[in-house]
């Protein structure tokens, strides 16, 4: 397609740009007010409602239950926590006037929960009987951030906050790998993103974590996105917040606790693993439309075609599909057609007058070199199920082939250096947060994790030549 006002950049020009533009032609956000903030509009806010079902299905499936905690949190809870509040200092954003005076107290719009969280778990448990204390939030966080992209990394955004209260490590250890599982499931299931589950780094960790687990998914130009991430905290916020109980034996024991969460970046996860240069591909476990029917013809032609389009809408909504018609006559065909393809919608369905004579509707996927094909009105629903999994599967199966083929080991400095130019290098590292930091200034790359499947293998470092640690290969990749 020509680079209309509807267009967009080729990713091969400035991927970049792409992303930019794409998520306001595609009608997923608008820029708000004030800086760093987005506005999401319905159709981008259907796509976070329907990946939120998802994974607050599973959350609840696994024994979690869903509360509310408040937005404003005095300063002093965050203190609390050294390492808590030195990591988040620069990126808060705290309301120091209310009501026409200045507050006795400063309050903290809430970047993370822990520490409000905290604060009523130490109400809420006393006995060992009290644990394990499982519960999420789905809310908005503030975290000041210098350089903001839509959905990726916005002021404000949306997610779902995990907090768990346990007897023992073992016990939070086991919660912090399920949440993490549950993230894996989601990318990998419902977002066709195959992303790798693994450790962080130390110096990655999450601000007060002794440990911190993510997944990392693989963009389209090659870079990394940190699509969720779980964290196991030890006892340092129990110790904080006095989160304690009573164990059978009659002992006073600290909690060990975990968070973890998930946000709307995972929007721009889609849309950077899928998307193409005529837009949108959205995964059909998660697409708003599933199927697009737009009916051609004018005149009473068109009054046909429109019925018929609505009867097959019906028709497929009964047989479980999300269908869409697309009634808006005064727009052409071609028009349309464009208009559905950049934004992303998995299977498009013609409807002529002469299709319509024959008994049959032009069916064209969003991906794929069949071009178009007719199918029978009659058995049109029958097979479109079965037409959204392979399409599903289709895209799993092309972002694992270009991860994979955009992944390699890398050990000597030259070939880690070229690869992490064009994606991710696998390689032996001394752990020093130092020579991560060299690595990052030279190349831009960063420890994604340590992934949670890797073989055991220790040499020496890719970079410093000193001794290898963590016994397995590091992820490497630029980031978003
Ligand atoms: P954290 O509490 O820092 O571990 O963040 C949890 C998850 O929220 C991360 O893994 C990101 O996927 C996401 N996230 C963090 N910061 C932002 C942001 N500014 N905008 C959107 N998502 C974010």
């Amino acid at each position: 397609m020509a680079r209309d006002e509807r267009g967009v950049t080729p990713q091969s020009e400035d991927f970049s740009a792409w992303y930019n533009e794409l998520v306001v032609k595609a009608q997923l956000v608008d820029r708000g007010p004030a800086k760093g903030t987005m506005v999401i509009r319905p159709y981008g806010y259907r796509l976070w409602e329907m990946l939120q079902a998802e994974l607050d299905r599973r959350i609840k499936d696994t024994g979690h239950e869903n509360a509310y905690f408040p937005l404003l949190i005095p300063e002093s809870y965050l203190r609390r926590e050294a390492e808590h509040v030195e990591g988040f200092s620069p990126e808060l954003a705290v309301v120091t006037h209310a009501g026409g005076k200045e507050l006795d107290e400063p309050l903290v719009v809430r970047p993370t929960s822990e520490t409000i969280i905290g604060e009523m778990m130490a109400k809420w448990v006393s006995s060992h009987r009290d644990l394990p204390l499982l519960l999420n939030q789905w809310a908005n966080v503030v975290r000041w951030e210098l350089r903001p992209r839509m959905f990726l990394r916005t002021t404000e955004f949306l997610w779902q906050e995990g907090h768990t209260a346990h007897a023992d490590e073992a016990d939070a250890m086991r919660e912090t790998l399920l949440a993490l599982d549950l993230y894996t499931q989601v990318a990998r299931d419902i977002a066709a993103i195959p992303v790798v589950p693994g450790e962080k780094t130390p110096g990655e960790r999450f601000a007060g974590a002794v440990r911190t687990f993510t997944i990392e998914g693989m963009m389209r130009d090659g870079k990394a996105l940190q699509a969720g991430t779980s964290h196991y905290m030890g006892t340092n916020f129990a110790k904080a917040f006095e989160i304690q109980y009573t164990s059978e034996a009659g002992r006073l024991e600290l909690c060990h606790t975990t968070s973890w969460g998930m946000s709307t970046r995972m929007i721009g996860g889609v849309i950077m693993t899928h998307g193409d240069d005529k837009g949108l591909v959205l995964p059909p476990r998660l697409a708003p439309h599933q199927v697009v029917i737009v009916p051609i013809g004018r005149g009473e032609q068109g009054e046909n075609t429109l019925a018929a389009a609505r009867d097959l809408a019906g028709r497929l909504k009964a047989a479980g599909v999300r269908a869409h018609v697309d009634d808006r006559a005064q727009l052409s065909p071609g028009f349309r057609f464009n208009d559905w393809e950049l934004r992303g919608v998995p299977v498009r369905l013609e409807l002529g007058p002469r299709d319509l004579e024959s008994g049959t509707v032009v069916m064209v996927k969003r991906l794929g070199d069949e071009g178009k094909q007719p199918v029978s009105l009659t058995s049109v629903c029958d097979l479109m199920p079965g037409v959204l999994d392979d399409f599903q599967a289709f895209l799993l199966q092309r972002a694992t082939d270009f991860r994979d083929s955009h992944t390699s080991r890398a050990d000597s400095w030259d070939a880690f250096a070229e690869q992490v130019t064009s994606g991710w290098a696998s390689a032996l590292h001394c752990g020093n947060p130092a020579c991560e930091n060299e690595i990052k200034a030279k190349t831009a790359a960063t420890p994604r994790c340590i992934p949670l499947d890797g073989e055991p293998e220790t040499g020496s470092c890719v970079h410093c030549d000193a001794d290898s640690a963590y016994g397995r290969r590091v992820l490497f990749g630029r980031a978003y």
